[in-house]
């Protein structure tokens, strides 16, 4: 089979991938959609349950205030139109995980509708300075719903045969995020989901926690040959739990398309699901069509009516979202592309430059910290950007005292490790280390004589002509002055002492 179509990029010559994503989010409600059980993760199975989520007879679903107001949130953060009236309707299916027999959910009337979201391809660092594409995503609809529970098939000591239920999860509010089909490759859907949780982070309207289910995806996609407008038969890929889960689903299946279409073959329309662990597509069932689902009006809720004054207010609440902050980055702290995109992806981290960059002068410098130190040591610590031990104000004292040539920025690498080790200011580990860097012409006159002269052979090699020999005589500087000599004093120092060249 891959014989037949060669690698991914040959098969996105010929053919176009038409891609669309149905997004889960959990919302950071205190309660659950319709109970006043508590919306929490980890707790012992069915600790958190009550008649309504456990769909006892006679027990009625009350809406939560907040999950609504969180929705339109979202809704509003994805520029949708809040839908005055919206509706609640039972999505009845059968599994051992939803107690009630349907899911209530949004169908023809959902909360929102109409929006959309600015995709850009990350630029590289390498090509920082280069213009960003921008594509636009269309956002088709936000709708409410609530989780299903969870079956437990491992862990079971008791029983090989038997799977447990955890209901903790049955009645927890979701919203689902649907695109049009406008996304083109696997890298674009991965660049969505990362702008899409950037908004949902930033509006505090989700956690986005992966590990935890906070944030689901499935995937409907189909390929065209280059120039079809018609849109091919589309297969759906379901819960994909990471987004390079997403990324490497789509492309298998993109891949397995074409190869049938390829050799004359048909796509059926069904539903998939992705087995990450051996990297392949497997098919779980036909695809159900929406009559399937018996949709109708739930009996137990009235219409949702959200009216002005509602979405009004919710919009006055909104933060500054992530496109607006990364463009206000770029502006005024003359921050290449790269940079302000990687800075505004988490709205704790953004903080932390800006506060940094606010007391250093020096935003680009501040820009390089955070970008590498910073995040190495976040990523390998795990401590969130707001707790992070170097404070926004210490890491600006660290750059001003490379900036006043204080200290090199290779001991400045040393010393922000202890700072992060020990919570203490750069300037007083670089008094008490005895760090500061050496910028006394005399004193690396005579370190230089000492180092060109123990090493005659190296020195006529730069003479004759092999420049890249000065480098070799900077790094035995360096070693002799453990770090501290001033790099641009210790080139012209031995420039001169060589001679030649
Ligand atoms: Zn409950």
């Amino acid at each position: 089979m891959s014989s037949a179509v060669g690698s991914f990029q040959d098969v996105l010559a010929s053919y176009e991938p038409v891609i669309g994503l149905e997004v889960h989010a959990q919302l950071l409600t205190r309660t659950k959609l319709f109970c006043s059980c508590p919306n929490r993760f980890g707790e012992p199975p069915n600790s958190l349950v009550c008649p309504v989520c456990l769909a006892l007879p006679g027990a009625l679903p009350v809406l939560s205030r907040q999950a609504v107001t969180l929705a339109i949130r979202a809704g509003l953060a994805l520029g949708c139109r809040v839908n005055e009236v919206s509706v609640f309707e039972r999505k009845n299916y059968f599994y051992p995980d939803l107690p009630k027999g349907y899911q209530i959910s949004q169908y023809e009337r959902p909360l929102a509708v109409d929006g959309a979201i600015e995709v850009r391809a990350h630029a590289t660092a390498e090509t920082a300075a280069g213009e960003a594409t921008l594509s636009r995503i269309r956002i088709q609809r936000v709708h409410m719903e609530e989780d299903a529970g969870k079956l437990l098939h491992e862990g079971y000591s008791w029983s090989h045969e038997k799977s447990g239920v955890d209901l903790n999860r049955a009645g927890v509010p979701l919203i689902e995020i649907v695109t049009a089909p406008d996304l083109r490759s696997p890298e674009q859907a991965h660049e969505y989901l990362s702008a899409l949780k950037a908004v949902l982070l930033y509006t505090e309207v989700s956690d986005c926690n992966m590990e935890e289910g906070s944030l689901r995806c499935d995937a409907n996609v189909s390929v065209r040959p280059r120039g079809q407008r018609t849109l091919g038969t589309r297969t759906e890929i379901k819960n994909l739990n990471s987004f390079r889960n997403v990324a490497r689903a789509l492309e298998h299946e993109i891949t397995r398309q074409v190869a049938v279409l390829a050799s004359g073959g048909q796509i059926a329309q069904e539903t998939l699901l992705w087995d990450a662990d051996r990297g392949e597509t497997a098919s779980m069932r036909s695809k159900e069509e929406a009559h399937d689902y018996r949709y109708f009006p739930e009996p137990d809720l009235p219409p949702l009516v959200v009216n002005e004054g509602w979405v009004e207010e919710v919009r006055r609440s909104l933060p500054e979202l992530p496109a607006e902050r990364r463009q206000r980055f770029a502006r005024s702290f003359g921050l290449p592309a790269y940079d302000a995109d990687v800075l505004t992806q988490d709205r704790a981290l953004a903080d932390y430059f800006e506060a940094a960059a606010a007391e250093s002068g020096n935003p680009k410098a501040v820009s390089n910290w955070v970008m590498t130190e910073v995040l190495r040591q976040l990523k390998e610590d795990g401590p969130a950007p707001a707790r992070c031990p170097v404070s926004p104000q210490a890491l600006a004292g660290l750059v001003r005292l490379i900036d006043a040539g204080t200290i090199s920025g290779k001991i400045a690498k040393d010393v922000f490790l202890k700072m992060w080790q020990t919570g203490e200011p750069a300037s007083a580990i670089v008094e008490r280390e005895g760090l500061t860097q050496m910028s006394d012409e005399s004193a690396l006159e005579r370190v230089v004589a000492e180092v060109v002269a123990a090493s005659p052979e190296q020195a006529a090699s730069y003479r004759s002509g092999k420049t890249a020999a000065l480098g070799w005589f900077v790094g035995q500087v360096m070693r002799k002055t453990g770090g501290r000599a001033n790099p641009q004093l210790v080139n012209a120092i031995l420039k001169r002492a060589l001679g030649g060249a």
